[in-house]
Parts: structure tokens; sequence; C-alpha cells
């Protein structure tokens, strides 16, 4: 038996979607439509054996999900919208109300709605992800599934920020963690490669990506976490400057005259891998122009790695040892030289990484003789996201529909 699930990241001007067989985890089609509410908008779908691109007006993401469902009918992935079994929904925020995955009704879909507080830029655009394919595909299940749902496990020292306590009770101000799905996706992927079970793991996973958090993981609950109140705290990424001291920010306003909405641009887009090398965000862009001598951008690396350092080494701290490092992202699964820079001089920790199988990025790159492994996994939240959709909404069809 295997189900059509669909996989969703709306966002303000985009619309991200992959169709998937479950529970083999396969992709059937996968795309992305762009410009939404452009007259030059384009619808971009791609199965394993051939890809279809246009440009169109579309005029907003009702318009959007109903040329999708025509396109998939019409390229006959599918043959009839009612053929999907469930619609899953990557949402920002899930605040402290959201601790799972949920299957999606009008009381959560108006909880999602009211996170947009915490989450302003991203809430919003996901409910009405959510509302448009529950007004066209009113009978198919949805669940919302949260960046931050993963992350609340974690106890109070973690989460707590020494500020006046009213900001936390009544403000909500505390660290929700992002990229959830991903470190619950590579955490789970790892205990399986390793087939040990992941309660029996402590693991520090490395999403290294144009955003990037790490995350540890104990036992499979996840413990602590780089990203904050917002995905600006923690490691620096490609534009944002990640943990800096934070009286930096009224010094700069009052010095430059900077408003709230400035100071964010600047510590989310014009920082980090950008800020410092002046050449990119992109770590490919700068990797080359260190290698090409670029004095800043070779600092930028060097600041990049010893930011993620400092957090897996007080993560040990915290979880009182290490059995396996996971990286992930784009930066984590491809750069051999990032994982060579994390990881030097950690032999004391029996932290070893064998130089070749690094450079071939295989799944497991530690030497013969560490006693830490260290894993390479293409991280999958479209998979997870599907995964959820079958384990949350569809549990109770599965067992009636899979023949005894
Ligand atoms: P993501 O946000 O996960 O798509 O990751 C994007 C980041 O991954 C960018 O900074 C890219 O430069 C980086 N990246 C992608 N491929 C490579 C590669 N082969 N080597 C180094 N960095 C890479």
């Amino acid at each position: 038996m295997s189900y059509k699930i669909m996989a969703i990241n709306a966002g303000s001007s985009s619309l991200k979607f992959q169709l998937l067989a479950m529970p083999q985890g396969s992709t059937l089609c996968q795309g992305l439509i762009e410009r939404i509410g452009m007259p030059d908008a384009r619808i971009t779908l791609k199965t394993p054996a051939e890809k279809w691109q246009e440009t169109l007006p579309i005029a907003d993401h009702r318009e959007a999900v109903t040329l999708l469902l025509e396109k998939l009918s019409g390229y006959r992935i599918i043959r009839s919208p009612e053929e999907i079994d469930g619609v899953g929904h990557r949402v920002a925020h899930g605040g402290e109300i959201f601790k799972d995955s949920v299957r999606v009704t009008d009381e959560t879909l108006a909880e999602i709605e009211r996170l947009a507080e915490l989450a302003p830029l991203h809430n919003p655009v996901n409910a009405l992800g959510i509302s448009v394919f529950r007004q066209l595909l009113p009978d198919v299940p949805a669940v919302a599934v949260f960046d931050t749902a993963f992350h609340q496990t974690l106890e109070e020292p973690a989460y707590i920020y020494p500020l006046p306590w009213r900001y936390y009770s009544e403000l909500g101000i505390r660290r929700y963690g992002f990229h959830g799905t991903s470190h619950k996706y590579v955490s789970a992927t790892l205990a399986e490669k390793l087939g040990v079970p992941l309660s029996a793991l402590r693991v520090v996973c490395c999403h290294l990506g144009n955003g990037s958090s790490i995350c540890a993981i104990k036992g499979g609950r996840s413990v602590n976490t780089s990203m904050g109140f917002t995905p600006q705290s923690g490691v620096m990424m490609g534009t944002r400057s990640g943990d800096i001291d934070p009286s930096i920010l009224p010094w700069v306003a009052l010095r430059e005259g900077k408003s709230p909405q400035q100071l964010n641009h600047l510590l989310n887009n014009e920082s980090g891998l950008l800020g410092v090398s002046g050449v990119s965000p992109d770590y490919r862009d700068v990797e080359q122009a260190a290698e090409g001598g670029n004095r800043q951008a070779q600092l930028a690396l060097t600041l990049f790695a010893e930011r993620i350092r400092a957090t897996i080494g007080s993560y040990i701290m915290q979880m009182g040892g290490l059995d396996a490092l996971v990286f992930t992202g784009g930066i984590g699964e491809n750069s051999a030289r990032a994982r060579a820079a994390i990881c030097q001089n950690l032999h004391f920790l029996g932290l070893i990484v064998d130089e070749e199988k690094n450079r071939q990025n295989a799944a497991f790159i530690q030497a013969e003789n560490a006693m830490v492994k260290v894993a390479v996994i293409n991280t999958n939240e479209e998979l997870m996201i599907a995964r959820d959709v079958m384990r949350v909404a569809l549990t109770e069809t599965v067992t009636q529909r899979v023949p005894a």
C-alpha cells in the first residue's frame, strides 16, 4: 500500500512542494512556484524522468495551488487531486503550544495565525498556504510541522534568558530554536545507520547552510540549540551575525541613528560570511576568495569554524560526552574544508577525521581509531514532513487500509 503525501513550504511569494510516495519515501514530483503575485511568475515541476517549466501570471497563493493541482493531473503525475492522501505544511513557529506536529483544525490554524507575533514574516504566509489547500482539498487531512517543535524538550536552563522574568512570562521571550525538522530527521537517520537506538546516543548535529544551527540531542531529545528567540542567534551564518555582544545594538543605534528595522537588517542581511569577507554570503564564493589569498575571506572562514567549535564544546560539556557529530545542510554536506576546520585538534576527545573519507564526503568520516563517529547526512525535511503526516493523520487510515 502506498500513500501520496504532499509536503509544502509556503513563502511570501513562493511555494515549494514535494509529492512523496509513502511509506517508501520516494519522490514522485518536486518543484517550486516563484514570483507569486507577478505577471511573470514561474512554475517548475520535476519528476525523476522529466522537467517542466512555465512562465505565466499568477495572482496569489490560491491561484498558485490551483495551478499546481492542475499541472500534476495534466502531466499525469497523479490522475486527480483526490489521489493525494495528506498534505504536510512546514510552519516556522509553534511557540510553546505546539510540541509536535498536529492535524490542522480551525483551532490549530487560528493558533498558528496568532503566533505570527513571534514570526511575523513566516507564520502568516504558512497559515495562508494551509488555508488555500484546505479550501481546494477539503477532504484531505492537513498536518502542520513546526520548525520549533523538536526543541520543545529543552529544559529551563537551556531556554530561559537571564532577563527580568516578565519578558518570559508576559512576552514569551525565550529560546525556541529552529531547523527542528532537519535536526530530528538527521539524528534519526544517524541512529538507523549506526544500528543503535537514538535513546542511547549523545549527538551534536551541525546544520550548516545559508542559515546554520547546532543542536545537542541526548537520548533522542533536543537538549540545547544555538538559534534562540529568533533564527538570528548562535553561530555565524551567510548574512546573519549570530551571537554578538548585545550592547553593540543600542550603541550603534545611538551613534548612527539606526531604527530597530535597520538594526535588524544589519544583523540579518549584512553580517556573517558576507559582512566579514566583504565577498559573498555563499560559502563556496568565500572559499574561493580565501584560496585566492583574500585575507578577510580567510578570516571569515576561520571565524565560521571557531564559533561552531565553541558551541559544540559547550554542548559536550552539557551532555557529559559525545558519541557522534553529524554534518548536514549545504555546507555541512559538501564542504570538506569546513568539516576539517571544525574537527581539527580534537584528538583529546577521541574525535579524529580521516582526511580521505572527508574529501570524498563519505557517510562516516571518522578515522579507524576514533571514539566519536563523525557522519555526513543529507537532510530531507520534506521526507520528515511526509512521515509526520503519516504518523499524525493517517495512522488510523493506515491500520484500516493495510491488509491483515
Ligand atoms: P543550504 O542553505 O543548505 O542550501 O546551503 C547553502 C550553502 O551551502 C551556501 O553557502 C553554499 O555555498 C554552500 N554549499 C553548497 N555546495 C557547496 C560545496 N560543494 N562546497 C562548499 N559549500 C557549498
